[in-house]
């Protein structure tokens, strides 16, 4: 099998936060390379516009509304899923939040919500994923984690960084457990990558100063996140498990 258009074909995936940004561009590739996807956001006027934008293209995909942090809303997102497609073989827990709010004036509620959507989230998202995937004896689940768990976020808070890390343990820790089954369960660790959650929380003049300390001068974009999804998804990776990584134009380098 070649490295090609249709590596997955025949797959059921779901993405979440797939409304825009990194998730968007996620849908998109692994419905080019044959995945039936389910693309779910907690905004869900733009999720159905990632799932018509691929139909329109003859790809497959549906919609779906959820709240990563609701385990009742999260198991509606799975028999979405399968009610459409079937089984399903692949999760990208890609969902996240980001303040860059410093540790003296974070509050209770921003600290809770970062964990709740960037760990809590994909602990749900698997856990409710995982009972299928091992009755089949195969699974790919890929977590979107950050530069910020490998080492500091440079934006964001001691909220987000922790969650980013917490979020790589799980991603090993799933990985331990599970993996015997077929399933891999391996994490995506980004540096810069040109969405709205990065242009938002930065200035035009930080992002300068950014790309120009980057070993490759530029923002990483989110079709480059993508297709690192799309391989680790295929079966060209059945051998990985419990990794996590870098993709950052050499930012990171440990
Ligand atoms: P965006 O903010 O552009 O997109 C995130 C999407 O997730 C939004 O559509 C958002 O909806 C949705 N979302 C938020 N909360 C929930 C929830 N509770 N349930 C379901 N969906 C939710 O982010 P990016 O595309 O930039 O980031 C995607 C992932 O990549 C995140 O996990 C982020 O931490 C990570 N990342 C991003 C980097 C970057 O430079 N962009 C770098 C490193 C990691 P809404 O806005 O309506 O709430």
């Amino acid at each position: 099998m070649g490295y090609g258009q249709n590596i997955l074909e025949g797959r059921v995936a779901i993405v979440t936060g797939a409304g825009r940004g990194i998730g968007r561009a996620i849908a998109e590739k692994l419905a080019e390379s044959g995945a039936k996807v389910t693309a779910c956001d907690i905004d869900i006027k733009s999720a159905q516009d990632t799932a018509d934008r691929l139909n329109a293209q003859e790809q497959s995909a549906i919609s779906c509304l959820v709240d990563v942090t609701d385990p009742i809303s999260v198991a509606g997102m799975i028999e979405a899923a399968k009610e459409s497609f079937g089984p399903v073989d692949i999760l990208v827990n890609n969902a996240g939040i980001m303040f860059r709010t410093r540790i003296l004036d974070i509050s209770f509620e921003e600290w809770e919500k970062t964990m709740q959507v960037n760990l809590t989230g994909p602990f749900l998202c698997s856990q409710a994923i995982l009972p299928g995937m091992i009755d089949r004896r195969f699974g790919r689940i890929v977590n979107i984690s950050s530069s910020a768990g490998r080492s500091v976020s440079t934006l964001g808070g001691s909220h987000y960084t922790s969650s980013k890390a917490g979020l790589l343990g799980l991603t090993r820790a799933i990985a331990k457990e599970v993996s015997q089954f077929g399933i891999t369960v391996n994490a995506i660790c980004p540096g810069l990558i040109d969405t709205e959650m990065a242009r938002k929380t930065t200035t035009e003049k930080e992002l300068q100063g950014f790309l120009d300390s980057f070993p490759i001068n530029r923002i990483g974009t989110p079709d480059e996140v993508g297709d690192l999804v799309v391989f680790l998804c295929s079966d060209k990776a059945s051998y990985i498990t419990g990794v996590s990584v870098d993709i950052n134009g050499g930012d990171l380098m440990i």
